[in-house]
């Protein structure tokens, strides 16, 4: 039995938080964490999206240890106060792991919020600016030639936008298989050279103009892997291609440098989906280091942070460009589209399509018609995860937990990603 937290103010009505768990999935092979907050209301279920992909295990222990027994008793309708007492009340601020756990509260109580209004969450936050959120989805290939091909597959489905990695020697560019064996006279034959992609990307977007033309929004992921330098000339260096953005070029670690690649790039930069404290990614937006910030929406702390940094970017005239699937739930997606539509900064939505059993879990996961993502009309996010579903796909540990085992150069050393 949980002992109760004492409100600080009588509720307007008698409707109080009774339970509030974890619930961990894989429907897609990468575990995804939702959280489930009941009411004392027949029915009046919220849910929102706590994932952590590398880190699933312990955000749910986090959720069903320390952050439930905080919430039972409370009203759900004071969302401020109580993801305020979740941030502070562990003393030490939260990391990607007691933020994404906040996040899956947080957003479950708009969830909540707008079951309880009968609206959906956009129009709890003002309502629409615009009709859709345009998405970008991810190209890529063994080479180039296959990369630029599966370019123009997605942009023959009615795409605007699309993010173009190609692979090769070693293990490839982030998000695109890579060649093994292909340092044979190195200690890791299987590594990861920096001068070849440096030598390599420009050639795969000069032939993706050539193939695809001059209308194409292409964008690119370096992916937190090169140094300030390194990041400028390639930045240059891509310049005839007219990229949309250039996507994350430098560590985390180096932030404080990024308005100097931001000074020096031709193109926008978007970056940030590994800032995991809402003061460091409002730093980004005053600091002068991004065009568009790519928080990732749970890994900050939910939708009530995200709506303060959208706010922030609008009047400081920085875009949006919320990082999503396939390691956001479509709880978490939702969350990025309510944004998206309900905001003047919004620069572009990452994008996914959902197989099937995502949409077996998640009925109702949005999917984007003719390169754009329409918001939910029922109330809350629109999306009643089914636990039953859920069960038939039990989380592994995963690969992708293992990033930096994965990106080595040549010599052994590990590479930032
Ligand atoms: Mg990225």
């Amino acid at each position: 039995m949980m002992q109760e937290t004492q409100a600080p103010w009588p509720g307007r009505d008698g409707t109080r938080i009774t339970g509030v768990r974890a619930v961990v999935t894989a429907p897609e092979g990468l575990p995804v964490v939702v959280v489930r907050v009941e009411t004392s209301e027949p029915g009046l279920i919220g849910w929102g999206c706590a994932t952590f992909t590398q880190r699933y295990a312990a955000v749910a222990a986090a959720v069903d240890q320390h952050v439930a027994p905080m919430l039972i008793g409370r009203h759900p309708a004071d969302i401020e106060d109580i993801t305020r007492m979740v941030h502070l009340s562990s003393y030490w601020r939260g990391g990607p792991v007691l933020n994404s756990a906040l996040s899956g509260v947080d957003q479950a109580l708009w969830d909540i919020a707008g079951k309880r209004a009968n609206m959906p969450v956009y129009e709890l936050l003002g309502g629409r600016v615009r009709a859709a959120a345009a998405v970008y989805l991810h190209a890529s290939g063994a080479n180039i030639t296959e990369a630029v091909e599966d370019a123009a597959r997605i942009l023959s489905d009615g795409y605007r936008h699309v993010r173009i990695q190609a692979g090769g020697p070693g293990l490839g560019t982030y998000g695109a298989p890579g060649t093994p064996g292909a340092y044979p006279g190195s200690p890791n034959p299987d590594g990861w050279d920096v001068q070849q992609y440096l030598r390599d990307t420009p050639k795969l977007f000069a032939h993706a103009r050539d193939v695809l033309g001059e209308e194409p929004n292409l964008l690119h992921d370096v992916h937190h892997r090169l140094t300030v330098k390194q990041a400028i000339g390639l930045a240059r260096a891509l310049e005839p291609y007219r990229l949309f953005f250039l996507e994350d070029p430098i560590p985390l670690e180096l932030y404080d440098r990024l308005p100097e690649v931001r000074a020096a790039a031709p193109m926008p930069l978007a970056v940030g989906e590994q800032v995991a404290s809402v003061a460091d990614a409002a730093r980004l937006v005053t600091g002068g280091g991004v065009d568009l910030l790519r928080v990732h929406v749970s890994a900050i702390g939910g939708l009530t942070p995200a709506r303060k940094l959208t706010a922030l970017c609008e009047l400081f005239g920085v875009g949006t460009a919320w990082h999503a699937p396939a390691d956001v739930s479509p709880i978490g997606a939702a969350a990025n589209v309510a944004l998206d539509v309900s905001t003047p900064a919004f620069g572009i939505q990452e994008g996914h399509l959902w197989p099937d059993p995502v949409h077996d879990v998640f009925p109702g996961a949005l999917m984007p018609v003719n390169g754009y993502l329409y918001p939910s009309d029922r109330p809350g996010w629109g999306i009643e995860p089914d636990e039953r579903e859920a069960a038939k796909y039990p989380p592994v540990t995963h690969l992708f937990e293992r990033w930096a085992v994965q990106n080595r150069r040549p010599d052994g050393g590990i590479e930032p990603a």
